[in-house]
């Protein structure tokens, strides 16, 4: 059910200790997501991201946390979530259109860089769209050195990382799904969740 813009949301629900967090290719919307329960749809990977072994990911329920709408307001939807038995650890499954601990859904947040400050949804969450904007500038510099020439190309200056990122990977949400799952970064900070199983 769609909830006003501001409507608070717990986001923070799912910091479980150990948790470890995937973002997977989807190409729903997030209205879509929601109208089909698209979050029972969601297989785990073969190789188990904790511990590496198969055949480990049992189905764990979900937890729910907030995703904007196009039109900016605000819904709940459900991200499915997996125990690994072998350590009692769980992975979740964020789908490509969310960004990691944020509400504003990434095509708002690209509508945003891109400066289409006319859009309903960019109106809407404009004061914390430009909260996730200076996270991302305060963050560039690491994330620059992080991804180096991983993306084909120089970096640049932190200051034009939006056209970098836009041309190396063609969409904040791909950008997004790349740096978690190549660099166990996202364009805003390096969180636990993401990082190698082995290295925690
Ligand atoms: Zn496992």
């Amino acid at each position: 059910m769609a909830r006003p813009a501001g409507y608070c949301v717990n986001l923070y629900s799912f910091f479980d200790v150990g948790a470890v967090q995937r973002i997977y290719l989807c190409n729903l919307t997030p209205e879509e997501y929601v109208a089909t329960e698209a979050h029972r749809q969601v297989r785990p990977e073969e190789i188990c991201p904790i511990c590496g072994e198969c055949d480990c990911l049992q189905s764990h329920g979900t937890y729910d946390r907030g995703i904007t709408q196009k039109t900016g307001l605000v819904d709940s939807m459900c991200v499915a979530r997996f125990l690994c038995v072998e350590t009692g650890r769980t992975v979740s499954y964020l789908p490509s259109f969310a960004l990691s601990y944020r509400l504003v859904q990434a095509a708002t947040f690209e509508a945003f860089l891109e400066g289409r400050l006319d859009r309903r949804d960019v109106q809407r969450w404009t004061e914390l769209l430009r909260q996730y904007s200076r996270q991302m500038g305060v963050f560039g510099a690491e994330l620059l050195r992080v991804v180096g020439g991983g993306f084909g190309r120089a970096p640049p200056a932190s200051s034009s990382l939006w056209p970098y990122l836009k041309e190396a990977c063609g969409s904040v949400a791909a950008a997004t799904r790349r740096l978690v799952t190549q660099f166990n970064i996202t364009l805003f900070a390096r969180y636990q969740c993401h990082q190698p199983a082995t290295a925690t």
